[in-house]
Order: C-alpha cells, then sequence, then structure tokens
C-alpha cells in the first residue's frame, strides 16, 4: 500500500494546520500546538511547508511503516518542516519513487 496524496489527505493536512493554529493563538493552549520533535513555537502566520519553522503534519508512526495509520487524526503531530524533514521516516534508505514531499 503506497502513500496517497489525495482530496482527503490535503484536507486532513488543512485542518490539521488550522486546528494547530487555533491552539496556539490561546496561551492556555498553545503548548498542545507546539513541535512535538523540539518542542518549539511553529509559525503558524506563514503557510505550511513554506519554512524551516513553518508547521508540518508529522505522522507519529511513519507512513512508510504504517500506511494504514497515514489518514488517522491520532497519529498526527505538529512539528517544523526542518524538525520533520531532520527526522525522516525512520527507514534505512530512501524509498524509491518517494520524491515527492510529505506535506503536499
Ligand atoms: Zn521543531
Amino acid at each position: 500500500m503506497a502513500r496517497t496524496n489525495t482530496r482527503l489527505d490535503h484536507d486532513l493536512r488543512d485542518e490539521f494546520f488550522d486546528e494547530g493554529k487555533r491552539l496556539d493563538a490561546e496561551p492556555e493552549t498553545r503548548p498542545a500546538s507546539v513541535c512535538w520533535l523540539c518542542d518549539g513555537r511553529i509559525d503558524y502566520n506563514v503557510g505550511a511547508g513554506t519554512a524551516p519553522d513553518s508547521h508540518h503534519l508529522d505522522h507519529y508512526f511513519p507512513v512508510s511503516t504504517h500506511p494504514e495509520l497515514q489518514q488517522d487524526p491520532d497519529n498526527f503531530r505538529h512539528s517544523h518542516m526542518l524538525c520533520n524533514q531532520q527526522r525522516g521516516n525512520g527507514s534505512p534508505a530512501p524509498e524509491l519513487g518517494d520524491m515527492v514531499p510529505d506535506w503536499w
């Protein structure tokens, strides 16, 4: 089962970004919107995937090993674009044909 990039995937990413932005707007809920990899605040004022500290939807269980969880919101984590890229997908070697960025 290959990673999908359907309309639903796109909508899920948009919704997840909006949720993070809402959480970030209130000091009480902001801790839930920070990058789960570095605990740093994410810049929700710029579009997802447009800058190193912009928002990325990271998958707690990488899609490469858990494709069935790609569209499961319980598997979503807010992260920085840079942190997500540095984390990679945990697979030992680059996957052939997986050159499309995860977030787009
Ligand atoms: Zn980070």
